[in-house]
């Protein structure tokens, strides 16, 4: 038997070619995929008495029509459709802009549901919503779904409708009962059917709270089982370096570690040494200091016999950690080779034979490391850097590309610790929780474009000490639409502006030669001033740049705008953050203020989360959360902690394994790779 859910939207009454794309656009390719595609969120149409609205309060109101509509057009798209409504005693005047068709659809006499802006002094109300005929009590909720294109609110709301009266009811359960009746929680389908077309506000709260409490058990079966995985395989490599030569290597770098520095360093090295396979996350704010922390460990490892890897973001990192790693390596002997996806042919042929046979003992690289081709000889050491950029399954490759190396995440992204546990519950965490000496905290201030002059006689001044600064667009592409600072122009405005300084662009579509020699000519400063995209956020270090400039910075999030500012300040000398912004909204005011008042990053991290939630808050696509729907970390995590016990439970159990009510659970965790089938027959 086929499953309903299965099958194409295409197969809905209704939708045709055009909305099934505009559908699929959205992410929705199947009828169950409409059936969760929830609403956002609800409009609460209550029929009031007008005395009792207030100016400029939406109301909802139901009236005959009592005069002919009257059409009046202002140019050749706008247009004002005016009539008398009689409301009980009143006549008020109902106004609908820009849809000169509704005249046709209006008949003296007849009665008609108006929704919209209620202006007490004019009497008249401005229309968004309306429909003939009165308004039954169970429309008076109305999902408000996000759309795009040709489907609209009302269109998606008739097309679910259809969806849930024709597929509502093949809409599987996949708890087990004893679940349900603990938490009491609303059978699936009727959840799903609540959530669309609710008859109260307290039918919504309780199918929610089913499908939040289902997400969030899915979520932790899913994360158990690949902790319980990895744990059963643990067995590790006790890495048995010369610590007298590891003494020695730290002894040789430019500047003595901190004292965080050092402890970390430390807990890494044990955790090297033991038998346990290393699972270790190292996090400690931009600027803190890990790179030379990683150093030393895969110089550890490399001396005890074994292979390292270090894993970063973006291709101009890689490049970056590439030359300062060999400055401090190669003196030790360490072969260090730079992969990543331009490196090719030949060479690349050679560089994977030469991983292979162990005559590399460190290879640095993008994602184009965890491709199949690279084997190693003995991989010791894994490292990912900046691993909130990578997606949860980039990470696990990486730890597979050895029978059990020992493995480092690194994040300048402090995990909020109420997520951290539940996320990385099975991680144990090192911080570096101070900055080396001298550091001057940065100065941050919030300008409007208007100010911009002002901001570049600043920006000069710096560059007449003999510092440096980024400017940074957020995106390179013209577009009008939405305003953005094209980073070409911009680039060609300040070559223009700086007639004394040099001026480097750089952005994602520059070859990875082009970015190279721009990121060189930067940090040798043949380059005063680097104009950029984002490619710059993570990781890049020139020290001898004092100045970050961030155009449009509404537009980007508090991590975001922190990883940035942390580009500059990674010297002894005062540096600036200067964000261009003319936020509208209060959200946007927030985050500049927000900014200009701290440089912590943790408590950062833990204002962005208030701000946006935790989706946006990892950036769906990279943190390896999942997409939830309904489930928002910050607002459910106690929800979380529940089902994080109860995953815990159910996969100890035998009865998970075996019996039939399981059944549904245990295919989610075959389809999303947490569990084979062999694994559970
Ligand atoms: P992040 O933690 O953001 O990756 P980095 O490792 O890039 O930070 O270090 C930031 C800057 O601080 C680099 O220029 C680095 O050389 C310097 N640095 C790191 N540790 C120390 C230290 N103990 N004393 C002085 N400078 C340091
Ligand atoms: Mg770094």
């Amino acid at each position: 038997m086929s499953d309903p859910l299965a099958l194409p939207v295409s197969e809905v009454a209704g939708i045709g070619a055009e909305r099934a794309k505009t559908l699929s656009g959205m992410g929705l390719e199947t009828v169950g995929d409409l059936l969760f595609a929830f609403p956002f969120r609800y409009d609460h149409y209550e029929i009031k008495d007008l005395n009792d609205v207030r100016h400029n309060e939406r109301a909802t109101v139901i009236g005959k029509v009592h005069s002919e509509p009257s059409l009046a057009f202002f140019g050749r798209k706008r247009s004002r459709l005016t009539v008398r409504l009689l409301v009980g005693h009143y006549l008020v005047k109902a106004v609908w802009f820009n849809r000169p068709y509704v005249k046709k659809q209006l008949t003296l006499g007849e009665t008609v549901t108006v929704t919209g802006k209620w202006d007490q002094h004019r009497k008249t109300i401005t229309v968004n919503e309306w429909k003939k005929g009165e308004r039954s009590e169970d429309e008076t909720i109305a999902p408000v779904y996000s759309v795009k294109e040709n489907i609209t609110v009302k269109l998606f709301r008739r097309i679910m409708e259809t969806v849930v009266r024709e597929f509502g009811e093949a809409v599987p359960e996949i708890l087990p009962m004893a679940l349900l009746e603990r938490y009491k929680l609303m059978g699936r389908k009727d959840a799903v059917r609540a959530l669309h077309f609710p008859e109260s506000h307290g039918e919504i709260r309780q199918a929610r709270r089913r499908i939040v409490y289902e997400e969030l058990l899915l979520f932790q079966l899913k994360l158990h089982m690949f902790k319980k995985i990895r744990r059963e395989d643990s067995e590790g490599l006790s890495q048995l370096f010369d610590s007298e030569q590891v003494d020695h290597f730290k002894q040789g770098l430019p500047f003595p570690l901190t004292a965080a520095q050092q402890r970390v360093t430390q807990e890494i090295l044990q955790d090297l040494r033991s038998p346990q396979r290393m699972n270790r996350l190292l996090q400690g704010d931009v600027g803190s200091g890990k790179t030379v922390v990683a150093a030393i460990c895969l110089y550890a490892s490399i001396n005890a016999g074994y292979q390292g890897a270090l894993m970063v973001p973006t291709e101009i990192l890689a490049e970056q950690h590439f030359e300062s790693f060999k400055g401090l390596l190669a003196p030790f002997g360490v072969n260090i080779a730079l992969l990543t996806s331009s490196v090719k042919g030949k060479e690349r042929n050679e560089m994977l034979a030469a991983l292979k046979s162990g005559s590399i003992d460190l290879v640095i690289g993008t994602h184009a490391l965890i491709q199949d081709e690279i084997v190693f000889d003995q991989l010791g050491l894994a490292i990912t850097d900046e691993q909130h950029r990578f997606g949860v399954l980039q990470r696990r490759t990486l730890t597979d590309k050895g029978p059990s190396p020992d493995v480092l995440y690194m994040t300048a992204t402090p995990i909020p610790r109420t997520l951290a546990i539940s996320l990385f519950g099975d991680m144990d965490v090192s911080t570096i929780d101070e900055m080396p000496a001298g550091r001057q905290p940065i100065e941050t201030y919030w300008a409007k474009h208007s100010m911009l002059r002002r901001v570049l006689d600043f920006v000069e001044k710096e560059l007449k000490k003999g510092r440096q600064a980024y400017v940074i667009c957020p995106l390179i592409e013209e577009s009008d639409k939405l305003d953005v600072q094209n980073a070409i122009e911009v680039h060609a405005l300040l070559q223009e502006h700086f007639r004394k300084y040099k001026v480097g662009l750089m952005h994602g579509r520059l070859s990875a030669e082009e970015k190279e020699q721009v990121m060189d000519d930067f940090s040798e400063n043949r380059f005063h001033v680097l104009v950029s995209t984002t490619v710059v956020e993570v990781g890049v270090d020139v020290p001898n740049a004092t100045v970050m400039v961030v155009y449009d910075a509404e537009r980007f999030g508090l991590a975001q705008l922190h990883q940035l500012r942390g580009r500059v300040g990674r010297g002894k000398a005062q540096s600036y953050c200067i964000l261009l912004a003319d936020p509208k909204s209060d959200n946007g005011k927030q985050r500049m203020r927000i900014m200009t008042e701290t440089n912590d990053g943790f408590l950062l991290s833990e204002e962005d989360l208030k701000l946006r939630g935790s989706g946006d808050f990892f950036g769906r696509a990279q943190s390896g959360l999942p997409d939830f729907k309904l489930a928002d970390l910050t607002h459910d995590y106690r929800t979380l902690e529940t089902a994080r016990a109860d995953a815990d439970q159910l996969i100890g159990s035998d009865a998970f394994w075996h019996k039939e009510i399981y059944q549904p659970l245990r295919d989610y965790l075959i389809s999303v790779g947490a569990t084979s089938r062999e694994r559970i027959d």
